[in-house]
């Protein structure tokens, strides 16, 4: 080989590195630098000024375990660094607002790496209940408008609506079994790979015949004791489509998880597998959080706001 042939092999295999370094960092650079991102942002001190929030305002955080509140406390940073919270009908967005919302919703992401709600890109926040109205086929085809008020909405094109009396209302009662925040963002999950339809993609290839049994079980059991008026730990609302049936389980699971747990064992066991977390471990030091709940039909519909409790509609 002459001097020529040398050169021109090693400017054809710098040329084939270059060409690899660019593939990978454009395959796995934006994914570097978000991790490199998030992990500065974890690394920051939790300010003090959230911590009181959590004081005042979510006083079941204090009873969580040490590794838990550390989790959620971290999650909260990243979420709050990067997802944008934007007032409606007039509010302006305060700190107290965006640490209640993300602190919440960073329980459906404990003890898993990928992925922070990956299409959430606003958290839209207004006062209390908020009015949608849509349009809607009758069985003749005839189109109506219709308007309801929400307490929260979660739209697959990255957006979460919540009403704030409604997160407030979440976060000061940790056992009633409604928690809005939880319920919107468990349609996050639910929509990151299409309309939501209670089969969320982290579920997994392997576990998803066993979910899709268990939940279907479940949801037509639901359905056939609201139909002979039995009492049972989810409200109507669950059984109106699969995706609401998961993002109610999902509230009841965290927010009642030994009666879920002893009513519902299978249930309650795909959603630990997919929330990797066994919420009932969380109550042993809390007596007055695992106490027997009220029956169906028998709590409020109304919050200590005077807002009426409403369900979203995705
Ligand atoms: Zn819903």
């Amino acid at each position: 080989m002459d001097a020529t042939d040398a050169l021109t092999t090693l400017f054809a295999a710098c040329l084939v590195a270059a060409v690899g370094l660019m593939m990978a960092a454009w395959l796995w650079g934006p994914a570097s630098l978000a991790g490199w991102r998030r992990a500065r942002v974890r690394r920051q001190p939790f300010p003090q000024a959230w911590r009181e929030v959590l004081r005042q305002r979510m006083p079941a955080f204090a009873r969580l375990p040490a590794d838990v509140q550390l989790q959620l406390k971290k999650h909260a940073q990243v979420l709050i660094a990067e997802k944008p919270f934007i007032g409606c009908a007039g509010l302006a967005i305060t700190e107290e607002m965006r640490v209640l919302v993300a602190v919440q919703a960073a329980l459906l992401l404990l003890n898993r790496s990928a992925g922070y709600f990956i299409n959430l890109r606003q958290v839209l926040i207004y006062p209390g209940a908020f009015v949608v109205a849509r349009q809607t086929a009758d069985a003749d085809g005839l189109s109506h408008d219709t308007r309801r008020a929400l307490a929260g909405e979660s739209w697959q094109q990255g957006q979460v609506l919540l009403s704030w009396l409604d997160v407030l209302q979440g976060a000061a009662d940790p056992q009633d079994g409604h928690n809005v925040v939880l319920h919107e963002f468990a349609h996050q999950l639910d929509q990151e790979a299409g309309a939501a339809n209670g089969a969320p993609w982290q579920v997994g290839r392997a576990h998803r015949a066993r979910w899709a049994h268990v939940m279907n079980t479940e949801f037509q059991r639901l359905r056939e004791s609201l139909a002979r008026g039995e009492p049972g730990l989810f409200d109507g609302y669950a059984a109106s489509e699969p995706a609401e049936f998961f993002a109610v389980a999902t509230e009841v699971f965290f927010e009642r998880p030994s009666e879920l747990a002893r009513l519902h064992a299978e249930l309650y066991g795909e959603l630990q597998n997919f929330y990797r977390a066994d919420p009932r471990q969380w109550l042993q030091s809390s007596p007055m959080l695992n106490a027997p709940g009220v029956a169906f039909g028998a709590d409020s519909e109304s919050t200590p706001f005077g807002a009426k409790r409403s369900r979203s509609a995705v």
